[in-house]
């Protein structure tokens, strides 16, 4: 099986774009989607531009976990709601979306590891949250299998979705609620007039608006340094696989440093390497590189570091960063589809087959990888820009599809000038540049 969004799926909104809207949403994963579903809800007249297929990006790559466990505690009160607005859609929308609360569980190689969730259970309890340690046996009677763990955080509210189905069922509701989606359209950049957006200019013409918001994922930093907003982004390469139908041993999902896996709608099991990923060196990741030093330091052992990305990518050396009105990038690279590492894959196949012998070694169908696009301290910006009628929305730390629906509701709020009854300050923009020191959120 090929993965499911690529360009040879046909184009499911056309274009040209409408000349004028309130706000252009500049992407189409489910941050853009969710964000523009909340705008069209209270009236404003939105168009979502995309410059390849919606979800093709991280959105429909992800491990579809929906999770309010080990959460930084200024995310966790909008992934709350997040699961209450999953919980909503779930009804509205029905079982297609694969939203099903069927609990998550960190496995814990070592006294460390427990040490590290018991740390972060007040701010389940501060947050309503049911998350509780297991001891060992509970474990092995959980998985059906005895093995090597000590015991695990688990909370059973949590859940699952699928993500290449789901994102696209959004973006089709987004569409009933009067979001103009326009595929194949990359936004090239910004229209700016004393000192204000006055529109955005696309590869099909431009559209003019007053608000803008950047919900482009791993190409944002790229999209605001042309307009002199610098932001600290870095993408890192996380492969994933999906089985082909296999028994049940737990209808969750579950992760430990070797692997991570998830039950499917289709009766398989999303894959990956627990916490193992690659990063292509490029001038950003230079720039930044202090910026990253207190992430890195917890965690370089899991990171395989590559000299170069591969041609078109955001960071690699040969794109470019300043391209006026003409072709960008953004439309040279419809959809980032990056090889996955198949020495992790294969590795975190025997680590399944070894804590699951009655299993077997686990049979691929498809096998795939997603740049996920990460901010040094693990929690995205979620601000306006210091470009009056610009926000952004992005750096989502390999953590943003559970809390999409969430996360889209405040942005939108925020772009509506609104309060979004939740605090944002650990999530402004102004962190990186006003000495405050970076604090890593807990990436469990
Ligand atoms: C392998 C992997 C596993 C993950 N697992 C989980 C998980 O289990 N749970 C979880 O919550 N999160 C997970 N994540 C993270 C989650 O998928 C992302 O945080 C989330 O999808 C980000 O959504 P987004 O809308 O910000 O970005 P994206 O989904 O990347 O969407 C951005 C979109 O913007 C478009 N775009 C960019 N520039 C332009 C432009 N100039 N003009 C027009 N369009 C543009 C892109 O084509 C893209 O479609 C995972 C991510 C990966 C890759």
């Amino acid at each position: 099986m090929t993965f499911p969004i690529s360009l040879a799926l046909p184009v499911r909104y056309p274009g040209p774009p409408p000349a004028a809207a309130d706000v252009v949403v500049i992407g189409g994963g489910v941050i853009g989607v969710m964000t523009s579903l909340y705008l069209a809800e209270a009236g404003q007249k939105v168009i979502l531009c995309e410059k390849g297929r919606v979800a093709g990006e991280q959105s429909s790559r992800n491990w579809g976990w929906v999770r309010q466990q080990g959460r930084d505690p200024a995310e966790l009160p909008i992934m709350v709601e997040a699961m209450r607005l999953w919980q909503g859609l779930s009804q509205r929308l029905g079982d297609g979306l694969g939203f099903r609360q069927t609990g998550v569980m960190y496995l814990a190689n070592a006294d460390r590891d427990l040490e590290g969730y018991e740390r972060w259970l007040p701010h389940a309890r501060e947050n309503g949250v049911d998350s509780r340690m297991l001891a060992r046996c509970e474990v092995e009677a959980m998985l059906g299998t005895s093995s090597r763990w000590k015991g695990a955080m688990y909370t059973p509210s949590d859940a699952r979705a699928e993500p290449w189905v789901a994102v696209p069922m959004l973006a089709a509701l987004a569409v009933e609620a009067g979001v103009r989606i326009v595929e194949n359209c990359a936004v090239r950049g910004l229209d700016v007039a004393a000192g204000r957006v006055v529109g955005v200019v696309t590869e099909a013409g431009r559209i003019a608006c007053d608000r803008a918001v950047v919900c482009a994922g791993a190409w944002s930093r790229l999209f605001l340094g042309a307009h002199g907003v610098a932001i600290p982004q870095l993408s890192v390469l996380s492969s994933v696989a999906a089985t082909e139908p296999m028994p049940e041993i737990y209808p969750g999902a579950a992760a430990d440093d070797d692997f991570a896996f998830r039950r499917r709608a289709d009766g398989g099991y999303s894959l990956a390497p627990g916490s193992g990923h690659d990063f292509f060196i490029g001038r950003d990741a230079f720039a930044s590189f202090g910026a990253y030093l207190p992430v890195l330091k917890k965690d370089y052992r899991s990171t395989a570091f590559r000299l170069a990305a591969p041609a078109g990518f955001p960071d690699a050396w040969g794109t470019k960063r300043q391209w006026g009105d003409g072709v960008s990038p953004f439309e040279a690279m419809r959809i980032l589809n990056p090889a996955p590492n198949m020495t992790l894959i294969r590795r975190m196949q025997d680590a399944f087959a070894r804590a699951f012998p009655a299993l077997g070694r686990p049979k691929l169908k498809t096998v795939w990888a997603g740049m996920i696009d990460t901010m040094p301290d693990v929690v995205p910006i979620v601000d306006h820009a210091p470009l009056a009628g610009l926000t952004i929305a992005t750096g989502m730390s390999g953590h943003g599809f559970g809390i999409g629906p969430g996360m889209g509701r405040v942005v939108a709020d925020l772009v509506m000038g609104r309060a979004p009854g939740h605090d944002l300050s650990r999530f402004r923009l102004a962190r990186f540049r006003d000495g405050s020191k970076i604090a890593p959120g807990p990436a469990l």
